[in-house]
């Protein structure tokens, strides 16, 4: 398997917009979103891509 760089998605909580990096997956070569928000505790967050379309 070819060895690609590691990029990390980053991750916006919806709740309070703090933006988290997101963990790498060794399965998919991906990343995903942290368990939950180190600032509030949720669990809900938006790709930082789909974020920016979002208030495009
Ligand atoms: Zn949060």
């Amino acid at each position: 398997m070819a060895h690609v760089p590691e990029q990390l998605d980053q991750y916006v909580c919806e709740n309070c917009k703090i933006v988290h990096a997101g963990t790498s997956t060794a399965t998919s070569g991906g990343s995903e979103p942290p368990d939950s928000c180190g600032a509030c505790g949720k669990d809900v967050f938006v790709q930082a891509s789909e974020w920016a379309n979002r208030y495009e």
